[in-house]
C-alpha cells in the first residue's frame, strides 16, 4: 500500500517539520499487522514528496480475516488488503504520524495551521463507482481525479471484453492544512474501502467524531460517511450522526415552502405532492405504477390506498430508506393478498435494470436533483430508453420560488443533498429535450400554491409515450 503527499509550498522541505520525520532518514514502524516504512523520494526546497509505504503481512489478515470475502477460496491468504487503501492505512497514520494529525508541530507550529498546496496519491483504492470518491471528497475542497486501474486478473476466459478493475488510483489536491489532509484520509479510505474494518469496536463513534466532527457535520455525505465508517452498524451510525446534527437542520427533511396564505388552513407541499402526483397518474390511466427513488415510502401509502392501482413498486438505491419504507408499510405483515401487488426493492437508476420495465407509469418524485448532473443522461436513459413505461411523472423543486423562502440565503439550495435546482425555463428545456429524444409528450406544470411572477414551490412534468 503506497500513499504519497507532495507540496509545492516553499520552502518545501519544511514537510518534515510537519510529519516529523525527517526528509534525509527512512523511518521504519512496527505495526500490528505488519510494518510502515516512511521516506521521501524528493526533497528540495521547490518541491517535497513523502511516501508511506505499508507492508500488511498476509497472515496476520488470514489468521484474523478482515475484509477478506470469505466466499473466495483462499481468500483469507490471497486477496487485496496488502495493496489497498483501507482501514490499516487509518491505523498506521495515527500510529506514524499522529501528531502532525492533531496539527502539532514543534518546529513549526504556525506553518503547521496553514493551509498549504498538497497533493496526496494513493496508488490503488477499492472503488467500483468512481463517483464515490468524488462526493466525498469534493465537499472537502479537493480536486479529485481517479484513474481506473486495468483489470488483468478478473476476466473470465473467453469474455468479449475486459472487465472493469474495482480499483482507482486517487489523486488528490487542495489548499488545506496537513492535519486536515490527514484526518480526511484517516476518516475517508475506510469508507471508499467499505470492507469489514480492521478497528471496528465500541470506541468508533468517538474516534469517528473526535477526528471529524467540524467538518463532517456540514459535509453533505455525512450519513453515508458514518454508516460506511460504522460498517453498517446502524446503532453506531445513528448514535453518531444524532450527535452531529445537534444543532444543525434534520437529516431527511427539505426546506420547503412556507404556507404562502397563512389564513388557509394548509396542506403541507409534500402532501401537494402526492395528491398531485396521484392525480396525474388517474389522468394517465395507470394502474401500474414504479416510484423511482421511493425514500421512505409515502407514495407507495397513498397508492396502496387507491383501488386503482393493481401493481405497486417501490425502487431505491438506498437501503435505509428502503428499511423506513418497509416499517411505514408494515411490509413484513401485508395481507397475502396485497404481498403481490406492493413491493419495495432496491437498485440505482443509472444502471440499466430489467425489473424497471413493464410498468404503466414511472414516477421520479424529488429525485433528479439528488443526481449529478453529468450522470442525468444515464438516469434518462435507464428510466426514457429503456424501462420506457407509458408515462413519467417528474416533480422537481422550482428555483425561481426560493426567493420566497425566508430560511434560504441567495443561491441556498432547499436541501444540502441536491447537486442542482432548476428555473422553470431550465426544467422545461430540459423536459421538451427528454420527450424529443425518447419518444414522448410532455406537459409542464406546478404544484403547491403559485407565486404570480414566481410560480410554484413544485415544478411536475408529465411524459406520455
Ligand atoms: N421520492 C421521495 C424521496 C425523494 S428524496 C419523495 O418524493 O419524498 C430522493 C431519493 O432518491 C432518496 O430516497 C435517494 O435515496 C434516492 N436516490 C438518489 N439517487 C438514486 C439513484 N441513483 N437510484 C435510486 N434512487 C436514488
Amino acid at each position: 500500500m503506497l500513499l504519497t503527499i507532495s507540496t509545492t509550498h516553499r520552502p518545501a522541505d519544511d514537510l518534515g517539520y510537519l510529519l516529523h520525520k525527517h526528509p534525509q532518514r527512512v523511518h521504519e514502524f512496527a505495526l500490528p499487522y505488519g510494518t510502515a516504512h516512511v521516506f521521501y523520494p524528493e526533497a528540495t526546497e521547490d518541491r517535497c514528496t513523502a511516501a508511506l509505504l505499508l507492508e500488511i503481512d498476509p497472515l496476520h489478515i488470514a489468521r484474523r480475516g478482515f475484509g477478506v470475502a470469505d466466499a473466495a477460496p483462499l481468500g483469507a491468504y490471497v486477496n487485496d488488503r496488502p495493496y489497498v487503501a483501507s482501514s490499516y492505512l487509518s491505523v498506521a497514520l495515527a500510529k506514524v504520524v499522529g501528531s502532525a494529525m492533531g496539527g502539532r508541530s514543534k518546529e513549526r507550529p504556525e506553518l503547521a495551521g496553514t493551509p498549504i498546496p498538497l497533493i496526496a496519491t494513493l496508488e490503488v483504492v477499492p472503488s467500483r463507482d468512481a463517483g464515490v470518491p468524488r462526493r466525498l471528497f469534493e465537499p472537502l475542497g479537493y480536486r479529485v481525479e481517479t484513474s481506473r486501474l486495468a483489470n488483468d486478473l478478473l476476466d473470465s476466459p473467453g469474455a468479449a471484453e475486459p472487465a472493469l478493475s474495482p480499483y482507482v488510483t486517487l489523486r488528490l489536491e487542495g489548499t488545506v492544512t496537513v492535519a486536515e489532509l490527514l484526518t480526511h484520509l484517516y476518516v475517508l479510505m475506510p469508507v471508499l474501502d467499505d470492507a469489514k474494518h480492521y478497528f471496528i469496536g465500541d470506541d468508533e463513534v468517538e474516534k469517528l467524531l473526535s477526528r471529524a466532527g467540524t467538518w463532517l457535520s456540514s459535509h453533505p455525505e455525512r450519513e453515508f460517511i458514518a454508516t460506511r465508517y460504522l460498517k453498517h452498524q446502524r446503532w453506531f451510525a445513528d448514535a453518531a450522526l444524532a450527535r452531529l446534527s445537534e444543532g444543525a437542520p434534520p437529516l431527511e427533511e427539505e426546506v420547503d415552502a412556507p404556507d404562502v396564505e397563512p389564513a388557509v388552513p394548509a396542506t403541507p407541499l409534500n402532501q401537494q405532492r402526492i395528491d398531485a402526483i396521484v392525480a396525474a397518474l388517474h389522468g394517465v390511466g395507470a394502474h401500474t405504477v414504479i416510484d423511482l427513488g421511493c425514500g421512505e415510502g409515502r407514495l407507495l401509502g397513498a397508492l396502496y390506498e387507491d383501488r386503482d392501482f393493481t401493481r405497486i413498486v417501490g425502487m431505491d438505491v438506498s437501503p435505509w430508506s428502503l428499511r423506513a419504507a418497509g416499517r411505514r408499510l408494515h411490509l413484513d405483515n401485508l395481507p397475502e393478498r396485497q404481498r403481490d401487488r406492493l413491493q419495495v426493492m432496491q437498485g440505482s437508476l443509472l444502471y440499466r435494470d430489467a425489473r424497471l420495465s413493464g410498468f404503466d407509469a414511472g414516477v421520479l418524485s424529488e429525485v433528479i436533483e439528488h443526481i449529478e448532473p453529468d450522470q442525468l443522461p444515464r438516469l434518462e436513459r435507464v428510466v426514457f430508453g429503456e424501462a420506457h413505461p407509458n408515462a413519467v411523472i417528474v416533480t422537481t423543486p422550482n428555483r425561481d420560488f426560493n426567493a420566497r423562502i425566508p430560511a434560504l440565503a441567495a443561491d441556498e439550495r432547499r436541501h444540502r443533498d441536491h447537486r442542482f435546482e432548476w428555473s422553470r425555463a431550465e426544467f422545461g428545456d430540459w423536459a421538451t429535450s427528454v420527450a424529443e429524444r425518447f419518444g414522448y409528450s410532455a406537459e409542464v406544470g406546478g404544484i403547491g400554491e403559485a407565486d404570480p411572477a414566481l410560480g410554484s414551490p413544485t415544478q411536475v412534468a408529465v411524459f406520455r409515450a
